[in-house]
């Protein structure tokens, strides 16, 4: 099954002859007195709505497991909860804000190590230590759009026996499936292309791997940071069209870089594999598309205030993935975290803009800047 019909078709078949799947709100389920056994138990544990979803989840990945998470972020704690003491992990200096959060300031306190290092793919045999025990990768990056070979980094990270973890996020499963190149673990936030409708906070996370999984419903059941029910049914509802939107998001961005490109008023565009023909040939190896989120800068001595104010449709805010195109600036909305030193490293200026295209009419999105730009002479 292509992903466009597993997103609409996994779940269709419901009892009564229902083509969507019922709610379970109940917190609490019987049990059969004489084994005291049931299919479940409580909410909190596992309930049929949830189930659904991550079964929906999985079959996106093709992946064994599937679970879903009230947040990105508690799908990301999930995820690193199999670490413990003495363990170290290896991150990109330009991790998304809330991981980068949680590693500094959590971990640490159970005694796991974070080590940021500027380019991933720059990893060499060396950086790994008996105690690495996991590699944590974003390709692309946020908000660069640089590339990560993920191959050669599953490669390298196998040979030293660390999992490879996938924040997917900006890809989904449609674009990139990384279990598929051979990483261990994929998490997304699914509060972004998988809901689509800047009205939902969810995570997810796929694994082949059935130790894993155990380690992850055990994460759900003791750290408790579950989707509910209610969400988790608005989760299969938004999946079902995100091919669909994403692909129009996709062509809207390709349209806008390609005009901004050249343009007198732009410095220069970011997109997947635009910061050289290496990393344009990786990204196509490894994933079918380049997503819907660009990053420019604008040219010297234009006005980036006027800019944003002269804006009529994309809102200033942070967030990516919706139906409405959303711009904001990384160095200090989403990456105000990263030290100064570590944003120049990793090309984060504070000029720089992030432009996550909604499904609006191209035409529009392409006008508006337009005049913005102008007002920003
Ligand atoms: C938003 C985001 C997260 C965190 O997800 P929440 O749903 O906000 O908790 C993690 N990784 C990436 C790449 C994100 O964009």
């Amino acid at each position: 099954m292509r992903i466009q019909t597993a997103a609409v078709q996994t779940l269709r078949h419901q009892e009564h002859g229902a083509v969507v799947p019922p709610v379970h709100l109940a917190s609490t389920f019987e049990l059969d007195p004489s084994s005291e056994d049931g299919a479940y138990a409580y909410q909190r544990g596992g309930n049929p709505t949830r189930a659904q979803l991550e079964t929906l989840l999985a079959a996106l990945d093709g992946a064994a497991h599937g679970f879903a998470f009230a947040s990105g972020m508690a799908a990301t704690a999930a995820a690193l909860s199999t670490l413990a003491v003495g363990d170290e992990i290896i991150l990109p200096a330009s991790v998304y804000g809330g991981t980068y959060r949680f590693v500094d300031q959590v971990l640490p306190g159970r005694g796991v190590t974070g080590r940021f290092v500027d380019d991933l793919g720059e990893l060499t045999e060396a950086d790994f230590t008996p105690t690495t025990r996991a590699v944590f990768v974003e390709t692309p990056a946020n908000p660069t759009l640089r590339i990560t070979d993920l191959r050669r980094l599953i490669t390298l990270a196998h040979r030293h026996d660390a999992l490879v973890i996938v924040d997917n996020t900006f890809m989904t499963s449609l674009l990139q499936r990384p279990l598929e190149l051979g990483a261990d673990v994929v998490v997304q936030s699914a509060t972004k292309f998988l809901a689509g409708h800047s009205d939902l906070l969810a995570g997810a996370i796929t694994t082949d791997d059935d130790r894993l999984a155990e380690a992850f419903a055990l994460a759900q059941k003791a750290q408790g940071g579950v989707l509910s029910p209610g969400d988790s049914f608005r989760l299969i509802q938004g999946i079902k069209t995100m091919p669909l939107r994403l692909e129009r998001q996709q062509d809207n961005a390709l349209a806008i870089a390609e005009h901004l490109r050249g343009h007198d008023d732009i410095a220069r565009v970011w997109f997947p594999g635009s910061h050289s023909e290496d990393e344009a040939r990786i990204h196509a190896s490894q994933a079918t598309g380049t997503g819907a989120v660009l990053s420019f800068e604008l040219a010297p001595g234009r006005d980036r205030v006027a800019f944003l104010h002269a804006l009529r449709y994309p809102g200033f805010a942070v967030s990516l993935g919706g139906v409405e195109t959303l711009i904001c600036r990384p160095a200090t909305m989403t990456h105000e975290a990263m030290t100064p030193e570590a944003r120049e490293r990793a090309g984060i200026s504070d000029q720089l803009l992030r432009f996550a295209v909604g499904i609006e009419d191209v035409r529009d999105l392409i006008e508006d800047l337009d005049q913005a730009l102008a007002a920003s002479r």
